[in-house]
């Protein structure tokens, strides 16, 4: 049977892009490495950017960590200095990333339930010239809220700073514009908003930017600069490329295109997410996040006041139903996850719902 996954990433997808990963294909066959080019151009596109405007993209094998990780260990030179802006587990991940190459950096956190603050990314800028690179979450998974990139996107162009960006779980289901965001680096995966499976990451990045890093990177397979050059060089990735992943990620875009574009999935993910908040409203759960700064990626959802609540079961019996849900990740709240994105309906969302509102009742039944 069918699950339908109301995860973060992998998502469900449709029959045709996984039927594209069907056929074998060569890694240096013709049809192929037309096919990365494309793919190439057509994210530049979906950025708003293009080569033409100084722009590049570049595949990485891996998972969405890869990508992060590669620009993160090749963009930071030896005498540069990189602030991580942290409010969840994703901007802890780039923070591990930093002390495992031993980059000079620092850290400012804000509270799990609070956005990146533009006023304080300022105010550090100001005081510590020597910072060159800021990081941050665009839509931080952990919790489902929203940074305000487009402004911490002017204020480092302001600073004449390198703005990086995971927008890993909202490139694809958010407009961005990345030139007017002032992002040199932006860094999403095949398996999340596209619609794509699991395989790869891709990276777009201006181009001057991209030049400086020849020579800096910590690792060999992760080495941005030589992933962009070999891709410019013959087409080719370096080390074996996700070729079934390529296919499928091609269909997946346009899918993409009928859909609308951007514009049409990011307004059914919309209508995903009022589906879900209404229906769970009226089964008495709570959001984590206020609304204002909550997303229409993922929500998380407090465990509800019920001593007859454990998540696993309450997970089990969804999963035997065939909704996935996905546990929290907050460091001190019991929540869990509900995501908006991938092949899903509001008709799933009412469906899983429904669902909820069942298991729910048959658990206060029982425990009477
Ligand atoms: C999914 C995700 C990643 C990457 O996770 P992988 O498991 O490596 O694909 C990174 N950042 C954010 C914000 C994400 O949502």
């Amino acid at each position: 049977m069918k699950k339908l996954l109301f995860t973060p990433g992998p998502l469900s997808t449709s029959r045709t892009v996984k039927a594209a990963a069907m056929e074998d294909m060569g890694s240096r066959d013709a049809a192929f490495v037309e096919t990365v080019q494309q793919i190439r151009d057509e994210l530049l596109a979906l950025a708003h950017v293009s080569q033409a405007a100084g722009y590049e993209t570049i595949l990485m094998q891996g998972s969405g960590t890869f990508g992060v990780e590669s620009v993160i260990s090749s963009a930071i030179g030896e005498n540069d200095h990189l602030l991580v802006l942290s409010n969840g587990a994703y901007g802890e991940r780039i923070v591990k990333m930093c002390t495992i190459h031993k980059l000079p950096h620092t850290v400012i956190r804000f509270e799990e339930d609070e956005i990146t603050d533009p006023a304080v990314v300022r105010r550090q800028l100001e005081q510590q010239p020597g910072i060159t690179h800021v990081a941050c979450i665009h839509s931080e998974t952990t919790t489902g809220l929203f940074n305000p990139i487009a402004e911490i996107g002017t204020i480092c162009a302001e600073h004449n700073k390198t703005f990086i960006v995971d927008a890993m779980s909202s490139f694809g289901g958010v407009a961005l514009d990345m030139r007017a965001a002032n992002i040199q680096y932006l860094v999403s995966s095949s398996n999340k908003c596209i619609e794509g499976i699991p395989g790869f990451a891709f990276i777009i990045a201006e181009k001057k930017e991209l030049l400086k890093t020849k020579g800096q990177a910590r690792s060999l397979s992760l080495d941005l600069y030589e992933q962009w050059n070999g891709l410019e060089a013959n087409g080719q990735f370096r080390f074996t490329p996700p070729t079934l992943s390529i296919m499928a990620f091609r269909q997946a875009l346009r899918e993409l295109e009928e859909e609308g574009g951007i514009p049409a999935r990011e307004a059914r993910y919309r209508k995903n997410k009022e589906t879900l908040d209404s229906g769970m409203a009226a089964l008495g759960f709570q959001q984590y996040l206020r609304p204002e700064i909550q997303g229409h990626i993922i929500t998380s959802f407090l465990y509800p006041n019920d001593p007859n609540f454990h998540f696993e079961d309450f997970y089990q019996q969804l999963s035997s139903r065939n909704f996935v849900i996905y546990p929290g990740k907050l460091s001190k709240t019991n929540a869990f996850r509900i995501g908006n994105i991938g092949q899903i309906f509001p008709e799933d969302v009412s469906a899983l719902v429904h669902a909820i509102g069942e298991i729910m009742e048959k658990q206060t039944a029982t425990s009477k």
